[in-house]
């Protein structure tokens, strides 16, 4: 595959995250405009609202974009999505004959505010990378039991909550919570101490399943990929976590990016699983690559001084897919809705500058990271802004995920002030 190319110029350029290739689906507004349906195409976004408005977008008898959000599209199914897809690929390629209908609905993306792309309709966050779990495996229960037994036969997940799900841009602010730390013999309710990122992939389920459903059934039923920072209080987590697994701890925030990458922009970069030592139950084996080659970062810039890259790593590191992640999800008879949301759990690659968290770049705050600015970091400080990015690289261009940022504010002096 190589590049598409756009009469709309920037959309040309081999750095853009937004060629034609891309497409993503926003939902942006301008001054003080309502929030609408956009696609970006280079530097600019198409107003989806009035192209619908105006007969350049006519796919349904109903309307689909007279709502800031995805979901309405996603409802009407894959072949209705392929048309979009199609129908948008045609008003935006370099010969286009619509363009003189296109172009005023163009609005340059520097102008506009990005909201969030879809209503969410309940999160799951996994825990499917090997090298992240092992790394907390290995500081929260030691080296020995690092992986607990299910973790090769099953993707771990737990039941988050879609109310803390926040676009990208949203500040975070430090949560108060319950710790105990080990030269304590007493909790006490505290100011986070060890709060971090945790760089993640979201996949946004299109088709609602009611019942279990294969791993093919569920690839088909993931709309698209946004990037997900799922805020995370370390010393909650660690005092809470046991036997329920982590509730307050993740509760705060889970940021995303605003742009949707479809799974039909991603394509042609798809990849296989790892190599497994045991092999899966038969509900639950690939049956063709359904990972993604996509290049991740994480830069962290302190309050007013320049961001520095923290880690580097790719989303082929995960030991599960989206689509397994769905496919086990299902099993019990879980009803899977348009708009749900699956983490995929923090992504780490093998080696240190790999490594998708703060607790594991730090090695649970023992080992400080000595940022470009000279500052040091075990976990986030009031002030600091986290940036994950994210493309898969073709030939001449790449399939962007724009950016996931977002600054920690200071806790509040008492949360429990009226
Ligand atoms: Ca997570």
């Amino acid at each position: 595959m190589t590049l598409l190319k756009s009469w709309v110029d920037s959309a040309n350029n081999a750095d853009t995250d937004f060629p034609l290739n891309n497409l993503p689906y926003g939902v942006f507004s301008v001054t003080d405009g309502d929030a609408r349906c956009g696609v970006a195409i280079g530097d600019m976004i198409l107003d989806m609202y009035a192209a619908e408005e105006q007969g350049v977008i006519d796919l349904t008898d109903e309307p689909l974009f007279d709502v800031p959000f995805w979901n309405e599209l996603m409802e009407q199914g894959p072949a209705v999505w392929a048309a979009l897809r199609a129908r948008l690929t045609d008003l935006l390629a370099e010969n286009a004959t619509e363009r003189g209908l296109v172009e005023p609905l163009l609005v340059p993306m520097a102008d506009a505010t990005l909201h969030m792309p879809l209503v969410v309709s309940e999160f799951t966050d996994f825990y499917a990378g090997r090298h992240h779990a092992t790394n907390v495996g290995t500081m929260f229960r030691g080296a020995e039991n690092a992986l607990p037994p299910n973790w090769l036969h099953i993707p771990i997940g737990y039941n988050g909550r879609a109310s803390s799900v926040v676009v990208s841009g949203t500040d975070v602010r430090r949560p108060w919570g319950q710790l105990k730390s080990p030269d304590h013999d007493k909790p006490a309710f505290l100011p986070c101490r060890r709060f971090d990122l945790e760089l993640e992939l979201g996949a946004i389920v299109g088709m609602a399943s009611d019942g279990p459903i294969s791993v093919d059934e569920a690839d088909a039923a993931i709309f698209g990929y946004v990037l997900l920072n799922d805020w995370s209080a370390r010393d909650i987590q660690a005092w809470e976590y046991q036997p329920l697994g982590p509730f307050q701890a993740k509760a705060t925030a889970t940021s995303v990016s605003p742009w949707i990458v479809t799974k039909a922009a991603l394509e042609p970069f798809r990849t296989n699983t790892p190599e497994r030592e045991f092999e899966l139950l038969d509900h639950l084996k690939d049956t063709r690559p359904m990972l993604y080659d996509i290049d991740l970062s994480v830069t962290l810039a302190p309050a007013g001084k320049k961001a520095s890259t923290i880690a580097e790593t790719n989303y082929n590191q995960m030991y599960y897919s989206a689509a397994q992640q769905l496919a086990h999800h299902s099993t019990s008879g879980c009803p899977m809705n348009v708009g749900d949301l699956l983490g995929s759990g923090t992504i780490s690659g093998p080696t240190k500058p790999e490594r998708g968290s703060l607790l594991e770049l730090s090695w649970g705050g023992k080992e400080p990271l000595t940022l470009d600015t000279g500052d040091t970091r075990t976990f986030l400080e009031d002030g600091d802004t986290l940036t994950l990015a994210g493309h898969a690289a073709g030939t001449g261009y790449r399939i962007g995920f724009g950016t996931c940022t977002g600054t920690i504010l200071p806790a509040l002096s008492d949360p429990y002030a009226r």
